[in-house]
C-alpha cells in the first residue's frame, strides 16, 4: 500500500532498526486515509462489501454534530460509522470523514 502513514511508521521501524533497536513492521492493519477536504478514512470491512457477501452487520453512526469537540471546532458536518458483526459485536470495519480544522482560519 502507498500510503504516507504507513511510509512514517516504515521509516520509524528502519532507522530504530539501523540503531540497533528491536523494531518491526508488524501492524494487524492499515487504515487507508486520503488527505483532503474533508478528509476520508477507513479500515476493514465497509458496509458495500458486507452487502455484496451477503454477511449480516449492524451499522453504527455517529454524526459528528452530535460532537461537542467537532461543533465548537467548527466541523459539525463530519461521521464516524463502524461495521460489527451482530453476534459477536466484534468491530469488521470502520469509516470516518471530517474537516481537519487546522489552519480552517488560513483557509475559510
Ligand atoms: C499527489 C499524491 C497524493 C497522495 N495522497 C495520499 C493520500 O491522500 N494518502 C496517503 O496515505 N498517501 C498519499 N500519497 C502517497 C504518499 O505520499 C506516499 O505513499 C508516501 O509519501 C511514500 O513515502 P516514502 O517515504 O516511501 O517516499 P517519498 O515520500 O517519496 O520520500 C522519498 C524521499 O527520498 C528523496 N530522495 C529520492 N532519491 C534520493 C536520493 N538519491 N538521495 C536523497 N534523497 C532522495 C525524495 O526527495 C523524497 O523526499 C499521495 C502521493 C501523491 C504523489
Amino acid at each position: 500500500m502507498m500510503l504516507a502513514h504507513k511510509a512514517s511508521r516504515e521509516g520509524k521501524v528502519a532507522a530504530e532498526v539501523i540503531a540497533g533497536k528491536p523494531s518491526a513492521f508488524d501492524a494487524r492493519a492499515i487504515p487507508a486515509v486520503v488527505y483532503t477536504d474533508p478528509q476520508i478514512a477507513w479500515c476493514g470491512l465497509t458496509e458495500e462489501q458486507a452487502r455484496q457477501q451477503n454477511r449480516k452487520v449492524d451499522v453504527q453512526r455517529f454524526p459528528w454534530k452530535f460532537s461537542g469537540r467537532a461543533t465548537t471546532m467548527g466541523a459539525p458536518e463530519g461521521l464516524t460509522k463502524i461495521i460489527v458483526d451482530p453476534p459477536s459485536g466484534r468491530i469488521l470495519g470502520m469509516g470516518i470523514t471530517g474537516r481537519d480544522t487546522e489552519g480552517l482560519d488560513e483557509n475559510p
